[in-house]
């Protein structure tokens, strides 16, 4: 019988450019490879027949969970019936148009359109596209410059990966570019003054978002864009009373609130949106991943009423708005969308995150209670984080170069979990498919216990 492992792994390091790989020790055969082959619910299996319970759901995406039969039919359908047409012009499918209005539906108060993109960071790239032009219809040609938080994370192209805050994405790419700044991550725990309360340090980062307004100049600062909660920057819930008070700086100087929901739309924190979640009123809000579940590439821009208006302006006196992707509200996806929203009502999943997660999380910080080296257990929804440090008392944090998170991650994959060791700090992360049950959550705690100990005891 061919060995279709063996193959497989050198046709992979030959040939397969893989994003957000070390490339070197890739192609050398010198890290792990793993080629996936079928999944289950929570469950993914691999070539070689090993099963691992994914919490990490992917990359936070496949919220309904592996193998649902109802999304693939969809998606088999329409690629029967029509596989493509385009959206431009006023095209439509009755997909995309079913999609956009259940959306709307499940949306935020003072939602009005959706502009279908393909990834969360083309997504962004069109929010950061309609603030400009807003701004420009509204006559304040100088009102552009976007701020974004440092540890946020928006995507990876030029001026989405100038939008994260995270080094990775900046390093030798000649990027933060003009007109993005970064503004203080609300990152409690790494908090610089540790006497600060939460409410205090909310306010502190009010504070620096104001004086950077300022300092700038707020006729020339047009927006502000945050994950509701911070998710690639390490998992990292609002404190107390942080989004009222950024809120309260954004509406003092006219600028337009983005908020990208990639991450925590439709359903991960136990609401439909994060806004919702944490009383954010946003102009714009980003959806991408847990739209299909990842089944199909599809992500959104949802468009307030109050910048809609303004874009309707704008076709009046300019014309057609340049702007689209031959793949916007493709059909497939859209169809996938519309399954896959239909599956998270039909499943309770939204509640289902809310009660299971919160079960998950206060059993990752029991069982982890007490630990020398574990700072902290938090999360909110189906996301949670442990963060390492190397004294607990003094909140000393371990060199980089010791590689604490990563070596946590492979023993909880060892274990037959998979979490994700988050990009910058030693912090293992989990975002379970928000279809997991309290029984899956208890594995996955003895599995987090287990790994922590064996790499830190
Ligand atoms: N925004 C947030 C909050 C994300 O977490 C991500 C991806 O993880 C993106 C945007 C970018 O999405 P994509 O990888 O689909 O471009």
């Amino acid at each position: 019988m061919l060995d279709l492992t063996n193959e497989r792994t050198a046709w992979d390091r030959d040939h397969f450019f893989h994003p957000s790989t070390h490339m070197g020790m890739h192609a050398r055969g010198e890290s792990p490879t793993r080629v996936m082959a079928g999944g289950e619910g929570v469950r993914v299996r691999d070539i070689t027949g090993k099963e691992s319970i994914d919490a990490f759901a992917g990359l936070y995406c496949v919220n309904v969970g592996y193998g649902r039969q109802k999304i693939a039919d969809a998606i088999a359908e329409q690629a029967k019936e029509l596989a493509y047409y385009h959206a431009y012009v006023g095209h439509g499918t009755d997909a995309s148009i079913r999609l956009a209005k259940m959306i709307i539906d499940r949306a935020p108060q003072g939602m009005s359109r959706v502009y279908f993109g393909l990834s969360g960071s083309d997504a962004n790239e069109t929010n950061i596209k309609l603030i400009w032009y807003y701004n420009n219809i509204l006559g304040r040609p100088e009102k552009k410059k976007i701020i974004s938080r440092w540890r946020g994370y928006h995507g990876s192209g030029v001026m989405t990966g100038s939008l994260t805050g995270l080094h990775v994405f900046h390093n030798a790419f000649d990027l933060p570019r003009a007109p993005i700044l970064h503004t203080e991550a609300p990152y409690y725990f790494r908090r610089d003054d540790r006497s600060m309360s939460e409410e205090q340090f909310s306010q502190y980062c009010a504070d620096r978002l104001e004086e950077m307004i300022l300092a700038e100049g707020p006729e020339t600062v047009a927006a502000f864009i945050g994950e509701p909660i911070l998710g690639t920057g390490g998992i990292v819930p609002p404190p107390a009373g942080y989004w009222e008070k950024i809120q309260a700086v954004l509406k003092k100087y006219d600028v337009l609130l983005v908020a990208d929901e990639v991450v925590t739309g439709f359903g991960r924190l136990g609401t439909m949106f994060g806004s919702d979640h944490y009383g954010i009123r946003p102009d714009l809000i980003t959806i991408a991943k847990g739209l299909t579940s990842a089944y199909a590439p599809l992500s959104g821009v949802i468009v307030s009423d109050k910048v809609w208006q303004v874009l309707v302006q704008g076709s009046d006196e300019l014309g057609p708005i340049g702007h689209g992707w031959t793949y916007s509200a493709h059909p497939i996806c859209a169809a996938a969308g519309v399954a896959n929203l239909e599956l998270i009502d039909e499943l309770g999943l939204v509640e289902n995150a809310g009660s299971v997660g919160a079960y998950f999380r206060a059993g990752l910080a029991d069982a982890l209670a007490g630990h020398k080296h574990v700072g902290e257990v938090r999360g909110d929804g189906m996301l949670a984080a442990i963060e390492f440090v190397e004294d607990k008392d003094d909140r000393a944090f371990f060199d980089a170069s010791r590689k604490v998170g990563p070596q946590v991650a492979a023993a909880l994959l060892e274990r037959g979990v998979i979490g994700r060791a988050m990009p910058q700090g030693d912090i293992l992360g989990f975002a379970p498919p928000l279809c997991l049950t309290k029984e899956d959550a208890d594995t996955v705690i003895a599995a987090a216990a287990g790994a922590v100990k064996s790499v830190l005891g």
